[in-house]
């Protein structure tokens, strides 16, 4: 066998190594390609689930609507502290009525009754 078949052949070796690398390579970045894409449309129904899911009827004073009376008064028993040591931390505490008063401050506009828009002319 003449020399330059060697030759020949370790850059035929080579190229091929090559080759397969930047296959290798290309299919690798396909695949984080994809990976990225689903994370983001995760991300994207994620954020629209948030958007379209009403807001939890939560009151200020954490306790959920629904322990509200019709006058806003609270229902839900809570831990009243009565006695507090010389740092003043609670160390005895007694149980009792939430006082929230359930304030939602003024009406939001959708609640507002909007008055038929009368003809003046
Ligand atoms: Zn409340
Ligand atoms: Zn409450």
């Amino acid at each position: 066998m003449e020399w330059y078949w060697w030759v020949l052949i370790v850059f035929w070796m080579g190229g091929f190594g090559w080759a397969a690398d930047t296959g290798r390579t290309a299919l690798r970045t396909r695949h984080e390609r994809r990976l990225e894409r689903l994370e983001a449309a995760k991300r994207e129904r994620l954020a629209l689930e948030a958007a379209n899911r009403p807001p939890e009827p939560v009151c200020g004073c954490t306790h959920h609507l629904a322990k509200h009376d019709k006058q806003g008064k609270c229902h839900e028993r809570v831990e009243i502290p009565v006695a507090w040591d010389e740092s003043k931390h609670p160390v005895r505490y007694e149980s009792g009525q939430c006082n929230c008063q359930q304030y939602v401050g003024p009406q939001p506009l959708s609640q507002v009754f909007a008055e038929e828009l009368t003809d003046l002319a």
